[in-house]
């Protein structure tokens, strides 16, 4: 079975649209999500209606979580930006409740941590699933906490939070998808790895294409195959609606050109 995995998408429609539509040509059975839909971008609704729609399940991210409930560590940028989104879904239930009862529901389902075969699938980390970052420094500058974040599932984790895609490996490293043949991660039946698929919405890594994973299950020989994928989007028009927002800090568009 193929599953595209994607993560953080923050509101960028154009982002969101862009990959789905280069999914549906990839021959994927099915679509997960893990977390951050909103929070940052200019398109709260229409993404989580997106991701509502299309993907089997989603997790709940620090931004979902800061939108919904609290906005807790948030800079000032970050914060302004989740009480404006707040106000969008309140304004979009107000107009057709119907719908609006449905998207409250969907985001108030979202989920802490999937089991998915043996995957296990989380925001930030598995001790601490919305909000712990696993930077790709940690497999060099901490080996102690990769070790303690390894000791809490038996096969292959997935996240996302940091906006970096890639691989590590329980030996204690980190593998970037161009580091990779083909951005191709081979995964052998009895090995242990956490993978990310980088952001839909805004990645952090300095390339600004959006990005996303492909996990295929029947790889042969028992073994599975984590593609990551990158793809240009129409970048302008986010940022050209982010300045339009007041209450969207302008840098929030300015950091999608340079991918940081
Ligand atoms: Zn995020």
């Amino acid at each position: 079975m193929r599953t595209a995995i994607i993560s953080d998408i923050h509101s960028n429609l154009s982002a969101l649209e862009a990959v789905l539509a280069d999914i549906d040509q990839r021959k994927v059975q099915r679509i997960i999500c893990l977390g951050d839909l909103i929070g940052y971008g200019p398109d709260p609704v229409a993404c989580a209606d997106l991701v509502a729609e299309r993907c089997e399940w989603s997790l709940l991210g620090n931004h979902d979580f800061g939108v919904l409930y609290e906005p807790t560590n948030f800079n000032s940028a970050a914060e302004q930006a989740a009480y404006w989104t707040r106000r969008q879904f309140e304004a979009a239930a107000k107009e057709d409740t119907i719908a609006g009862e449905r998207r409250w529901n969907f985001l108030g389902h979202l989920k802490v941590r999937v089991n998915d075969n043996n995957y296990l699938c989380v925001h930030g980390s598995p001790r601490r699933p919305i909000n712990e970052y696993l930077f790709p420094d940690d497999a060099i500058n901490n080996p102690h906490k990769l070790e303690s974040i390894f000791g809490r599932f038996d096969r292959m984790c997935l996240v996302g939070h940091t906006h970096h895609p890639g691989v590590f490996t329980e030996d204690q490293e980190f593998w970037k998808p161009e580091e990779l043949p083909e951005s191709t991660f081979i995964v052998d039946p009895l090995q242990k790895g956490i993978i990310n698929p980088g952001s839909v919405g805004q990645p952090r890594d300095g390339d600004p294409r959006a990005s996303y994973a492909i996990l295929d299950t029947d790889a042969g020989e028992d073994k599975h195959r984590i593609e990551f994928h990158r793809l240009p989007y129409d970048i302008d028009i986010t940022v050209a609606k982010i300045h339009a927002i007041p209450e969207l800090h302008d840098w929030l568009g300015d950091r999608l050109l340079e991918g940081r």
